[in-house]
């Protein structure tokens, strides 16, 4: 189906605060942004209670990770190769589509320069191409009259926050029987020429990069070409020469943990190599169960303290980005190597710390939009640090 540009244009991020999920190629759904797209308005929270039977409990962990009935640290007895973690997601979709569940999943394809076409799968072959992450910001939603032409009624997506919360506001016009969706976490995205950039700022080897992952211990991980894997501490990062890489769509997310999504796949709260599952209602359920007997678990870490964390990174708020000396990088690395939050309150911390800095560059940048888009539990963590 489309076809991807050799370096990706994004006319859409030009036109408005945007996040190129790809509703707004169609003039029909463009016309309905200010409900559809979370940019404009909070998509998440009045859909929450539709989608889940209930609101999320903001006196619980649902406050940071969204509704959920459970939640998972698990991993593939038999892990996928090439998989960006083990191939959890990979194996789900397989199973959709044998067991005929599905017609089709709407996913992603890689493309050789690892920027990434929206594509609709109807079998484990094409499913091949589209293991493992881009470095892009994808318009999955581009597809979305193809699965009309193509008279899908049952359908699986893999997307992050921002197309999944678009998706489900468009969900009612789509004619669909079912809809299986998958939510990946997502903290920051960028543009392709932008993750280029932020490579070649960040590994020592840029153009030996197959595979990169921002990783719990506080480190962005790089899997070379020679099996050897690079990890540079986030404190070590030259953040005052990636600044603008960041898109303003990301810069005012306040969805990191897919709330919409059946099932949502991510790594912050569990230990490296495995996957943190969460199943958000009936259907992220039977996405989960067809995978349970082939799964792993173990026990969620649980330790230090986000509060102490977050009142330290808070005073940064707004100010230069430090680039700090190599040896002192290196202490505040082993420093929370050993006693920083861990599991669910690194999950927690990175949740906190994202949506703060995000209310504060909309406050900057877009200061309109505050009332429109912030969340309830994004306005609970203001009121928790006295931000305002
Ligand atoms: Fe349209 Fe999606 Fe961009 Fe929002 S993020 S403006 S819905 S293309």
């Amino acid at each position: 189906m489309t076809q991807a540009p050799s370096t990706p244009t994004y006319p859409l991020m030009q036109r408005r605060l945007c996040s190129n999920c790809g509703a707004c190629t169609q003039p029909d759904h463009e016309a309905q942004v200010e409900d559809l797209c979370g940019f404009q308005t909070d998509v998440v929270t009045p859909l929450e209670p539709k989608l889940h039977g209930r609101p999320r409990d903001l006196s619980s962990d649902e406050a940071y990770f969204g509704v959920f009935q459970k939640m998972y640290a698990s991993k593939l007895k038999n892990p996928k190769e090439d998989a960006q973690t083990n191939g959890t997601i990979t194996t789900i979709l397989e199973r959709l589509l044998e067991q005929g569940k599905v017609d089709a999943v709407l996913v992603t394809r890689k493309n050789s320069n690892n920027t990434g076409t929206p594509i609709l799968v109807r079998n484990k072959r094409e499913l091949e191409n589209c293991k493992g992450s881009r470095w892009d910001m994808v318009p999955l939603l581009d597809a979305v009259p193809e699965i009309q032409k193509q008279g899908i009624k049952r359908l699986a997506v893999v997307g992050v926050g921002c197309q999944i919360s678009t998706l489900r506001a468009l969900e009612a016009q789509l004619g669909l029987e079912k809809l299986y969706v998958i939510g990946l976490v997502c903290t920051d995205n960028m543009t392709a020429p932008n993750w280029k950039r932020f490579i070649q700022v960040t590994s020592r080897t840029p153009w030996s990069v197959r595979k990169l992952e921002f990783m719990p211990d506080f480190r962005v991980w790089f899997w070379h070409e020679d099996g050897s894997i690079e990890k540079v501490s986030y404190f070590e990062m030259r953040m005052d020469k990636l600044q603008d890489c960041f898109p303003d769509a990301c810069l005012s997310c306040f969805d990191q943990m897919n709330a919409l999504a059946d099932l949502t796949v991510g790594y912050m709260a569990v230990p490296l190599a495995w996957q943190w599952l969460l199943v958000r209602n009936q259907r992220g359920q039977e996405l989960f169960d067809l995978i349970a007997a082939d799964l792993d678990h173990t026990e969620f870490v649980d330790s230090g303290d986000r509060i102490d964390a977050m009142k330290r990174l808070l005073k940064y708020l707004g100010k230069p980005p430090t680039v700090l000396p190599r040896l002192l990088a290196r202490i505040l690395d082993n420093r929370i190597q050993s006693s920083g939050p861990k599991g669910l309150e690194f999950a927690r911390l990175v949740v906190e710390n994202k949506q703060t800095r995000n209310w504060y560059f909309l406050k900057q940048r877009y200061p309109k939009k505050i009332a429109k888009i912030i969340p309830p539990h994004t306005q609970q963590i203001l009121d928790r640090y006295n931000l305002k």
